[in-house]
């Protein structure tokens, strides 16, 4: 559920009308609801509330917006970070470093030590070089690095490809039947403490059987390594939940989940780490966009909307659905083409699409927008980066400027080789 609806024929976040964050702020921008997104971290801790302990880190690289993040950190919520980058958000907004998990297979001998500087509570290790270095710089800091090993569990989560990550091909961990051995060399390491394991095999799934797999293969090998002598406390069981981008294709709940996640750890006694992104920001954002020309097509219509590719990146990316809704819906319908305005074939929203009529002028969202969308933004084609806006009530604030071209062109220098 999220707090974009139309009332008395225009829609509102939560209880602003969109038209007006457009006509303060201008188009395109993303919408946020901190009312969503606190209703999603609720429903996914109440969901794994009969667990006996539990550690949530949200994936900042589905929404690194400070507001968001800072949202997520007063609801108890850690952060899964992939870069330093990430991580120095994190701590921006309020999460605590031992609330941080690391994850992300091109961590540098220099990121790890940005990172233990900082106190980050978990890395979690994608092949052995990487524990080995670890261990040797936290050595030599006079620091222990606690460590869980990612091991892929070579399950396909049967989602997009660019998305799934858990298949033995993909890059992400180590292969299962080498972690045992693996383990025991790391956990002989001075500076480092092994405690555990992670996995997390794909995003947008909506199948929990591949995940169920997956976690039974894990515990398994969590119940080996704890029987052969060595500390086992914690499993990291990743992200990946699926959110509805399309009206009926609903995912399973976070409580289908829970149950699942209850019956299939029963006994493992460890604390179980959880990694949600999508699940908790995707529905909590729209791009809200205006309408520049509906221009004839050959075949259909083409909408040509002020959003672009470079502002989401998902159709372009993964060719990824999200629905269209005009801000004063007439009630009238349509099928017709979305594109934006960059100048890219790719740069098409939907094709064939049965959608609200719009004209030329007309405000419209694209939903689900919260996750990987802001994020991905870039300013190709040489436009302003997109701003964010979170709402609040009856309130809004901009949380993130629209970045000029100016800007952008006062960060680039012509040398002085080529200044006569
Ligand atoms: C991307 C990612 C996540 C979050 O995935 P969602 O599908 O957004 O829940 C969690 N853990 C790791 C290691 C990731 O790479």
């Amino acid at each position: 559920m999220d707090h974009f609806a139309i009332r008395e024929g225009r829609m509102f976040a939560e209880d602003v009308p969109m038209a007006h964050i457009a006509e303060k702020v201008g188009t395109p921008v993303y919408v946020y609801s901190r009312a969503t997104l606190e209703r999603h971290a609720r429903v996914f801790r109440d969901a794994l509330s009969a667990l006996p302990s539990i550690h949530i880190a949200f994936a900042i690289k589905a929404n690194p917006n400070l507001a968001v993040l800072r949202v997520l950190a007063r609801e108890g919520f850690g952060g899964d970070i992939v870069s330093i980058g990430e991580m120095k958000r994190a701590l921006a907004a309020g999460m605590k470093a031992a609330d941080i998990v690391f994850s992300g297979v091109g961590k540098t001998r220099g990121d790890l030590r940005d990172a233990l500087d900082a106190g980050v509570g978990q890395f979690n290790i994608e092949l052995e070089e990487e524990g080995v270095a670890l261990a040797e710089i936290a050595k030599s800091m006079g620091k222990t690095a606690t460590a869980v090993l990612r091991v892929n569990p070579d399950v396909d989560a049967g989602t997009h490809a660019k998305i799934s990550t858990g298949k033995s091909e993909n890059k992400f961990g180590v292969p299962i039947d080498q972690a045992p051995d693996m383990f025991g060399r790391l956990a002989a390491l001075d500076g480092l403490a092994m405690r555990g394991l992670a996995l997390h095999i794909g995003s947008q799934i909506f199948d929990l059987d591949p995940i169920e797999r997956a976690y039974v293969k894990v515990g398994a090998l969590a119940m080996q390594l704890r029987g052969a002598g060595f500390v086992i406390d914690r499993v990291d069981l990743g992200g990946g939940l699926g959110v509805p981008y399309e009206r009926g294709k609903v995912p399973p709940s976070p409580a289908i989940y829970g149950e699942m996640v209850a019956r299939v750890t029963k006994g493992w006694d460890v604390t179980l780490m959880f990694e949600p992104g999508r699940v908790i920001a995707g529905n909590a954002g729209v791009l809200l966009t205006r309408v520049i020309w509906v221009k004839p097509g050959i075949v259909r219509p083409y909408v040509i909307v002020d959003a672009a590719m470079n502002d989401l990146a998902r159709p372009a990316m993964y060719d990824a659905w999200h629905d269209f809704e005009a801000v004063l819906p007439s009630g009238e319908r349509v099928v017709a083409n979305i594109a934006g305005p960059v100048c890219e074939s790719g740069d098409t929203f939907a094709m064939n699409r049965e959608i609200d009529a719009v004209k030329s002028g007309d405000l419209a969202v694209f939903r689900t927008a919260g996750a990987y969308g802001a994020t991905m933004a870039s300013t190709y084609n040489s436009r302003a980066l997109v701003p964010e806006v979170m709402v609040d009530g009856d309130k809004f604030a901009i949380v993130a400027e629209r970045v000029v071209p100016e800007k952008l062109i006062a960060a680039e220098q012509v040398p002085d080789f080529l200044k006569d």
